[in-house]
């Protein structure tokens, strides 16, 4: 425990020390992962001990109807990732501040991707006959405005729930098709290093079960969770994945970067799920930035996910025609060890989008477009 704490606070830019000083914490408790669980902001006074507040963001802080829409907490971690002033909008802001616009959502939805009818035990939703997503986890050290699994905030008690857990290892257990399980949630690292060794057991010890993933933010919402302790539990039940969800550079802090560093040293694969969100990284530059500090962190980017529709989203919801053309863009620019494939998730399943590159071909040979938008013909045979 105490060499993780040096971990994280012995970097000169260690974002760690400087909250801490700023709200009078010492940075060892600061980099206790459930101080900062039993601290998360709730109220616009306790966030203004970290940034000033702007009007919305102070009045959506005490809004009854919003804070039923979806719950409001934030690590002090995670607070300290955003502008301290509100002069310029923030990227961190827009993701983790509840604002009134979330009330004048038109045709936000509940449940877009239809998870419910699609689950046949509760919390275990299965589209794809090989795998299933497990939602184990209800907490999250911070609730993204974004959230696509909001609604399960309404209901108490699925966070580890045994029950559910139970029927869901059953139902599992039962369909031999199922190859790969995705533990998600809520985070499903928010839970004791026992708890998480108890289901990854039951989990590893189906026998057709051949990757176990796992679903967390913790690397940018709260990194001193990933413990050595931690990694050592994940890693006895190999092969077994991460995956994780940076949406801007601002989030790739020495402290995030640490976090990954112990994950892959224990030999844990980690990938990164974007989401495109409206002035968070709805630019070429700013995608660009963000997928070259993911492949400088040993973070491999996935899938860039188009904005669901879900409740409450409206403001921060953009047009496919973004996502194309900054995928587009960043085609040839970038690594392609840098690129996610962008997906448009919807109830019948996830659907990759892209520019069509390929605009005629027969046996002999193809027309297509290169990264200049220049036409090429290539033969073939
Ligand atoms: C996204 C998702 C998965 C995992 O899909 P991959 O494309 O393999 O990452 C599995 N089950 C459900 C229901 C999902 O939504
Ligand atoms: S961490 Fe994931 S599950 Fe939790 S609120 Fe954010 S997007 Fe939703």
């Amino acid at each position: 425990m105490l060499q993780d704490f040096r971990r994280f606070v012995l970097n000169k830019d260690s974002l760690s020390v400087a909250t801490a000083s700023k709200i009078g914490v010492a940075p060892q408790r600061f980099c206790d992962w459930r101080w900062q669980m039993k601290n998360q902001i709730t109220t616009s006074t306790a966030a203004a001990r970290f940034v000033t507040l702007d009007d919305d963001e102070r009045t959506a802080f005490a809004d009854k109807t919003l804070a039923r829409l979806f719950n409001v907490a934030i690590t002090p971690y995670a607070m300290g990732l955003m502008r301290t002033t509100h002069d310029k909008p923030c990227p961190v802001r827009l993701q983790l501040l509840p604002r009134q616009q979330e009330l004048h959502d038109r045709t936000g939805q509940a449940d877009p991707l239809h998870e419910k009818p699609h689950s046949p035990v509760p919390e275990v939703v299965h589209v794809y006959p090989d795998r299933v997503a497990f939602c184990v986890a209800q907490l999250c050290p911070i609730y993204c405005r974004f959230c696509f699994r909001k609604r399960r905030d309404a209901e108490q008690g699925l966070h580890f729930n045994r029950t559910i857990i139970k029927r869901g290892l059953a139902y599992i257990r039962a369909n031999s098709r199922i190859k790969d399980v995705l533990l998600t949630g809520g985070d499903p690292l928010i839970a004791s290093d026992h708890a998480l060794d108890n289901l990854l057991q039951q989990v590893r010890a189906i026998p057709h079960v051949e990757i176990i993933r796992i679903g967390t933010r913790t690397p940018v919402t709260l990194p001193y969770r990933l413990t050595t302790a931690l990694a050592q539990i994940l890693a006895k039940y190999h092969p077994l994945w991460i995956n994780t969800h940076f949406n801007c550079v601002q989030e790739l802090t020495p402290e995030a970067c640490q976090a990954v560093s112990i994950l892959l040293q224990h030999g844990i694969p980690i990938g990164n799920q974007t989401v495109l969100l409206k002035g968070v990284n709805d630019s070429v530059s700013k995608m660009e930035q963000l997928l070259r500090a993911l492949v400088r962190a040993r973070i491999r980017p996935y899938y860039l996910f188009h904005p669901h529709l879900v409740s409450g989203t409206q403001h921060l919801r953009l047009p496919l025609s973004v996502g194309l053309h900054i995928m587009r863009a960043l085609q040839g620019r970038v690594s392609g060890l840098a690129l996610p494939r962008y997906m448009l998730d919807t109830a019948a399943g996830k659907i990759p989008l892209q520019h069509q590159y390929l605009l005629q071909h027969d046996s002999h040979s193809a027309v297509v477009e290169n990264m200049h938008g220049e036409l090429w013909r290539e033969q073939l045979a």
